[in-house]
């Protein structure tokens, strides 16, 4: 049987993993949660919307015949890939995490790490500054507690309901995104915070590197925990596992 994957997606390094399978001649399809209105065109088939738990996406990978997963979620999407592990585990299909390292504090950075949202929310408790808050339009009303704040949010589309904070500015982008553009951008709404996830890769990181420039604190809310399970860090890596891996199994 030819290998046929399902690609866990919603990042570049997804499109990217895509590309590479769809050019090696791979079947396969990428998946999306639906989060954005327009996710990037894939190379491959795709499919959007939740698998309805564990369950669900034991059952499609099972319907489908998919010989290998690849978790190309963004590494804040914890709950997705806890059920990759759990589903994949159970239909004794192999399952390849595609990852990027997080970022690391460099001379000039001032980080303050908090362990999650809840935690970003807690220590915006104080007086009111100017924050570029970028946690993506899904957690916008886990701020409610803290509308003192002038906010600046970069969002892939606009807020689906109004922030719960009364003084923001919406810029809607997708990026890329240059240190020199985020550097101006800072200036120009008189940031002096930047709260961020630590998404790592180079994608999002031009507002890091544009708050250390400027000086500024960046509030860096650190990963979520997801059970351990086999991870690459490029596309080459993963396109090497699935020879590998169907050579083994027979696939
Ligand atoms: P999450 O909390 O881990 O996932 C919540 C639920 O959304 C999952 O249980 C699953 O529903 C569904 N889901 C998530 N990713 C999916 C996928 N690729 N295909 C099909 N269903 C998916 O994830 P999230 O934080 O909401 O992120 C959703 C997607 O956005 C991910 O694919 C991720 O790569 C992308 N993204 C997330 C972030 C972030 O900061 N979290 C940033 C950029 C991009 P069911 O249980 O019903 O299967």
């Amino acid at each position: 049987m030819q290998p046929n994957l399902l690609i866990l997606g919603g990042t570049t390094e997804a499109t990217a993993f895509a590309k590479a399978a769809a050019e090696a001649g791979l079947r396969g399809t990428v998946s999306f949660a639906g989060r954005v209105e327009r996710p990037r065109r894939q190379p491959l088939p795709q499919r959007v919307g939740g698998f309805g738990g564990v369950a669900g996406l034991l059952a499609y990978v099972q319907c489908h015949q998919i010989t290998h997963v690849i978790d190309a979620t963004h590494p804040f999407a914890a709950q997705m890939s806890c059920n990759a592990v759990a589903a994949c585990t159970k239909a004794d299909v192999p399952l390849m995490a595609l990852t990027r390292a997080p970022w690391c504090a460099a001379q000039g950075d001032d980080w303050t790490h908090v362990p999650d949202i809840a935690g970003a929310v807690a220590s915006l408790n104080q007086p009111a500054r100017r924050v570029m808050l970028a946690v993506g339009r899904m957690h916008l009303q886990e701020f409610a507690p803290n509308p003192q704040h002038f906010y600046l949010l970069r969002l892939v589309d606009p807020p689906a309901i109004p922030p719960p904070f009364p003084d923001h500015h919406v810029l809607v982008s997708r990026g890329p995104f240059t240190t020199d553009d985020d550097r101006a951008l800072m200036q120009d709404h008189g940031i002096d915070l930047v709260v961020s996830k630590n998404a790592g890769g180079t994608g999002a990181y031009a507002k890091i590197a544009a708050a250390r420039e400027l000086g500024l604190p960046v509030l860096m809310i650190d990963r979520p925990a997801i059970p351990v399970r086999p991870e690459a860090n490029n596309v080459a890596d993963v396109m090497a596992w699935i020879a590998h891996t169907g050579t083994d199994r027979g696939v």
